[in-house]
């Protein structure tokens, strides 16, 4: 379930899954790169500060980019409106896409994350205080 302060607009609308899959396809290369190469070691995890604050698993870089993006690609684009609301939660809640993650492997987390911001706004699903 979303937290409020995701703004979902066309909260009816089943999500176009083929607009989805555009963007999705115009990146697959990248993001099958990142997802084959996350050795799961965690070490970027001491450089988010959502993470240092929390010791929250789900505030670890690697968690976010595999559970939004990661997820997207593995579904191939196939999501409800619910679950791109989920995945709305963590880009948009839980990462301020401040660039500071560090990933020793080369892996563009904040890039992966920028691209699940992308399918969530095609999507008519924001931050709450962008539609005010
Ligand atoms: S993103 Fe990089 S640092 Fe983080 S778990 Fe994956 S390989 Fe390790
Ligand atoms: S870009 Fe997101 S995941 Fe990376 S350090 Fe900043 S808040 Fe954390």
């Amino acid at each position: 379930m979303a937290e409020p302060n995701i703004a979902t607009l066309n909260s009816e609308q089943d999500v176009d899954v083929n607009e989805i899959k555009a963007v999705l396809d115009a990146h697959r290369a990248k993001m099958k790169l990142s997802l084959k190469v996350c050795a799961h070691c965690s070490l970027c995890a001491e450089s988010c500060f959502l993470y240092t604050n929390t010791n929250d698993p789900k505030y670890m870089p690697s968690h976010k980019f595999i559970n939004s993006i990661g997820k997207l690609y593995k579904k191939k684009g196939n999501i409800d409106r619910a679950g791109l609301e989920e995945i709305g939660d963590i880009v948009f809640n839980r990462c301020v896409l401040c660039t500071r993650c560090y990933c020793p492997f080369g892996i563009d987390i904040p890039n992966m994350i920028a691209l699940g911001r992308q399918i969530c706004r095609s999507q008519g699903i924001f931050r709450q205080y962008d539609v005010e």
